[in-house]
């Protein structure tokens, strides 16, 4: 029974040791930086300090193949309004982007496919590199998603400390069903929610934490393997299903499976994520009307850019009323 204990306890500290030695060897650039500006010492006498942007860790998974078509414009756009805490998992090294990016590029040894295990080798990068900034939230976002970096703020902003969150856009309308093995080949039905990877979620560090046994280092990828399911779905099923914790939903974060036109002007400056793509064969963007046209801003994320930051260089100045 001791030996046992023994054992289990050391597989946890190898599990630690392996995970802080892997992100050490990924992305050993990556702790000082981000940490740098976000004290971490307690202040008993005022309470917890407000939130800031500087604790949000946000990771952009994205493709050799989407780098010039996706990457350049989020770069050109919102990345470049919170360029200290944003950090791109790709597949594949890219000197433009390298250029750009410095060690905020983070090249994995993900393979260049869509195979859910490519998938989930990215994420496992995120959420390792998330682990080693000491960062206060985990933000994941597709190389199709727009951030509203304030509205992410105030978001999370409202969220009580001392719970466990885990919050985006659930994926159905209903829970999933998968089926986990169990021992003796006999497998068990298991349904949870979990949050579309396309419209981007959050975890706080304190729920990461407590996702090390399923998520970190090769863990992910195994625990992705159990189940037979894509990345964004294992996450929810790590925490619902492993650890008893509940996705909060939210309806600010999109993706590109819902139809975005039915979104007002007026509301989309206060989403926190956005999207574009093809739904249904049919071309699904927001509706905004310029400053620039469909021919020069398909995506609309360099129109809804300037509406949210009229300063940048590059847009339009301000017609007077
Ligand atoms: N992606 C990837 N490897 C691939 C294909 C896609 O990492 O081989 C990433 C892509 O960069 C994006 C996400 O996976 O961040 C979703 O891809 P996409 O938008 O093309 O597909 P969707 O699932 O949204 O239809
Ligand atoms: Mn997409």
């Amino acid at each position: 029974m001791q030996y046992r204990l023994f054992r289990g306890l050391a597989g946890v500290l190898l599990t630690l040791l392996g995970t802080g030695l892997l992100s050490l060897r990924y992305h050993s650039s990556l702790t000082p930086q981000t940490v740098q500006g976000t004290p971490r010492l307690n202040q008993p006498s005022l309470g917890p300090r407000e939130l800031q942007l500087g604790d949000v860790f946000i990771a952009v998974k994205t493709t050799w193949a989407f780098h010039r078509s996706r990457l350049d414009l989020l770069l050109d756009t919102w990345v470049s309004r919170i360029k200290q805490q944003t950090f791109i998992f790709t597949d594949s090294p890219d000197k433009s982007l390298q250029e750009r990016l410095g060690s905020h590029l983070v090249v994995t040894n993900c393979s260049v496919e869509h195979s859910h295990l490519a998938l989930s080798c990215k994420m496992a990068a995120e959420f390792d590199a998330f682990l080693a900034s000491g960062l206060r939230w985990f933000c994941h976002v597709d190389d199709d998603n727009y951030v509203n970096p304030r509205a992410l703020l105030q978001l999370l902003r409202d969220f009580p400390q001392t719970r466990d969150i885990y919050v985006g856009k659930p994926s159905l309308n209903r829970p999933i069903h998968a089926s986990e093995p169990q021992s003796q080949n006999r497998t068990r039905l298991v349904r949870f929610w979990f949050a579309t990877g396309g419209a981007g979620f959050c975890i706080n560090r304190k729920l990461a934490l407590k996702m090390v046994p399923w998520a970190s280092g090769s863990h992910f990828v195994d625990t992705s393997a159990l189940i037979r399911l894509p990345d964004d779905c294992t996450v929810g099923y790590i925490i619902e299903c492993k650890l008893g914790g509940r996705l909060q939903p939210s309806p600010l974060f999109h993706s590109h499976l819902e139809t975005l036109q039915l979104l007002e002007a007026a509301q989309l400056l206060e989403q926190v994520t956005l999207s574009y793509g093809v739904f249904e064969g049919k071309l699904n963007i927001i509706k905004l009307q310029g400053p620039f046209s469909l021919e020069e801003d398909p995506s609309r994320f360099r129109s809804l850019h300037c509406l949210l930051y009229p300063d940048t260089p590059w847009c339009p100045p301000l017609v007077a009323q």
